[in-house]
């Protein structure tokens, strides 16, 4: 007889559980100048829109003429936006595409925010959470723009923000601005069932408390559940 090492398979397998615990996002406005300490809370906010709408924000990868440029890059794009960017890179052999910024959170662009307001980081201007054209799915900052400029715009990438050379967008793909703060309220109110919120899109004084008491290091549940 073989000896039963599992769970009764009536049970279900343990999950994990709902979670705000860790470090407080509002912890690094004054002790960081760098995004990537909110990378595994914005990965948990990217996977969330990934399964509210599907296709407009795929994750993209290194490889093949494409490389990440700093370790803060949040690699997601809308489907048109990754493949426009793929064509690009195997278009012009030889030259690396350095992407330096894609995809952004609410988190990371209230950080950008209070790193602006508080004159740190020497950030010059940064939109209110919820409304910077990184928070769309479609935009890319590329460190050596000048290599690309004439190959991205072969592929429907727009090189036209005053100011900012290393940015583009693929005006092609949908402006998904918001959905960022909706998968965050969805998170937050799967996490904090005694504390909930509006699941509206839209970065309010309820949504921006939440956004700086979050865990850095991501909810105890986080993206992609229905
Ligand atoms: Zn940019």
């Amino acid at each position: 007889m073989i000896a039963a090492c599992g769970t009764d398979p009536g049970e279900p397998p343990p999950g994990p559980d709902p979670s705000i615990e860790g470090t407080p996002v509002s912890t690094f406005e004054s002790t960081s100048c760098s995004t990537a300490d909110v990378l595994a809370l914005s990965i948990q906010i990217a996977e969330e829109v990934n399964c509210m709408l599907p296709g407009q924000l795929v994750e993209f990868e290194e490889g093949n003429g494409i490389v990440f440029a700093g370790g803060a890059v949040l690699p997601y794009l809308g489907e048109g936006a990754r493949d426009d960017l793929y064509a690009a890179a195997a278009a012009n052999p030889g030259v690396d595409v350095e992407v330096t910024s894609a995809f952004r959170t609410v988190v990371q662009q209230y950080l950008l925010r209070r790193w602006f307001e508080l004159g740190r980081c020497g950030i010059t201007a940064a939109a209110e959470p919820g409304q910077s054209n990184h928070e769309t799915g479609r935009a890319l900052d590329v460190s050596n723009f000048a290599a690309w400029v004439g190959t991205f715009a072969d592929h429907g990438w727009d090189h036209s923000v005053p100011g900012d050379p290393v940015h583009f967008d693929h005006l092609a793909s949908a402006d998904i601005r918001g959905a960022d703060v909706l998968a965050f309220q969805r998170l937050w109110n799967r996490n904090a069932p005694d504390d909930t919120i509006d699941e509206d899109g839209n970065f309010g004084p309820a949504t921006a408390d939440r956004v700086k008491l979050a865990p850095a290091e991501g909810f105890g549940i986080g993206g992609c559940l229905d």
